[in-house]
């Protein structure tokens, strides 16, 4: 059977494959250090599972509205007022599985072939395959190391053309921990406004903040709420990543269709999982201060290990849970010639597990995610020193 055109292009998901196989690698008693897929290593806060539990014993096992149940609706915009300052009513919101299937959703609502979105570089994995899948066109404007990975308006000024729908934003950034400041976002938003753009706010990483304040764009005026979407989810700030509980909030007439998407294509989000979602965003948010603060902790820890490195560097991140090393000058005197080959060699003589930068547009990048134990970064970082003193040697014998 031949596949169609679609999938014949579209690109796996490198985040979720290396996740995968190193997984497997694990299963087979490989002793791995994985740096890799961005996902939090502490468990889904008890209340939650209770509440998933009580849902499940009390009959929530049928389908719901499309969109999602009118009760984690107004948990939402409960969320939204109290976190964001945001004023949203039910029907402008949505829910789905993950923040993923929203984006996925959301592309598939508003693009047409042909029509552009400009997605900024480095990139999170997903945006441009999804974009494609909608037949858009992803227009990648490349956020320059020199420039901190922050954008320029200039560049974004010339990545306009009539056929722009939109940009997509995501403060804080997944790979590079950049938060946008409120005057960027004010320039970014004045820009859009002028060109009827629609800004699409990928918020996942909101609470996930260093020294620094996360700022949705939406809350800069009502005009410029109008003119967004913003995605978020439970995957992050509630270490839910497997339960896949997502949500969108904008334009009543956009979300309308991502319910009716989604209604054709999985009905509706987990029925028991919304209602533990309920209880995640009304209860206590405790957890998640001791768990950022720790976040806090490992993201210095690495960054002072790191500096000792020889030929790496990286932006400081105060944002998510990444950091972006550029490996360039360490690959150059190792000798590998592209990052993919020097991230197989981390994973199999090293034992470390990272994403090479090629799956969020750059070259000369590996992502180390520290949503992972202070020992297993102590002991990543001990075999990634090790594994270039080693090479360093090899290479220079040669
Ligand atoms: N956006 C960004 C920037 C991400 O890193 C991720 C990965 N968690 C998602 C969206 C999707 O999250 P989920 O589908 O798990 O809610
Ligand atoms: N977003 C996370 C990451 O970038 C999880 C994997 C994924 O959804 O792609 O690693």
């Amino acid at each position: 059977m031949k596949l169609s055109q679609r999938v014949q292009h579209l690109k796996p998901s490198a985040t979720i494959n290396i996740a995968a196989k190193a997984k497997q690698m694990v299963a087979n008693g490989e002793h791995l250090i994985s740096f890799g897929v961005g996902e939090p290593d502490f468990p889904t806060p008890p209340h939650v599972i209770d509440a998933c539990i009580e849902a499940l014993q009390s009959g929530k096992t049928t389908y719901t509205a499309a969109g999602g149940i009118r009760e984690l609706k107004e948990a939402i915009t409960r969320k939204f007022d109290r976190e964001n300052g945001l004023t949203y009513s039910p029907d402008q919101i949505t829910i789905g599985m993950g923040a993923k299937h929203m984006l996925y959703t959301l592309f598939q609502a508003i693009l047409d072939p042909g029509d552009e979105l400009i997605v900024l570089e480095p990139y999170w994995v997903s945006y441009p395959e999804m974009i494609k899948l909608a037949g858009g066109v992803p227009v990648i404007i490349s956020c320059r190391e020199e420039n901190q990975f922050r954008i320029s308006i200039n560049d974004l000024r010339h990545a306009i053309t009539p056929k722009t729908k939109g940009i997509i934003l995501n403060s804080p950034h997944n790979p590079t921990g950049v938060v946008y400041r409120k005057d960027e976002l004010a320039s970014i938003a004045k820009l859009c406004l002028e060109n009827n753009m629609l800004i699409i706010s990928d918020e996942i990483y909101e609470h996930f903040v260093y020294g620094t304040k996360h700022i949705s764009i939406a809350s800069l005026s009502e005009d410029v709420k109008k003119h967004t979407i913003i995605i978020n989810g439970l995957s992050k700030s509630h270490a839910m990543t497997g339960w896949r509980l997502g949500y969108a909030a904008g334009d009543a007439q956009i979300i309308k269709a991502m319910g009716d998407l989604t209604g054709q294509s999985v009905s509706n989000a987990v029925t028991f999982v919304q209602y533990a979602a309920i209880a995640a965003l009304d209860g206590d948010q405790n957890a998640l201060k001791h768990v950022v603060a720790e976040y806090e902790a490992r993201r210095c820890y690495m960054l002072e290990r790191l500096g000792e490195f020889p030929g790496v560097s990286a932006v400081t991140p105060t944002g998510a849970f990444y950091i972006y090393l550029n490996v360039r000058e360490l690959m150059g005197k190792l000798g590998y010639q592209d990052v993919a080959a020097f991230s197989e060699a981390l994973l199999q003589e090293a034992k470390v597990v990272v994403i090479p930068g090629t799956a969020f547009g750059t070259a000369d990048h590996i992502r180390l995610s520290y949503a992972t134990s202070m020992q297993n970064i102590e002991e990543g970082l001990n075999r990634l020193h090790q594994f270039i003193q080693r090479s360093t040697v090899a290479h220079e014998k040669n």
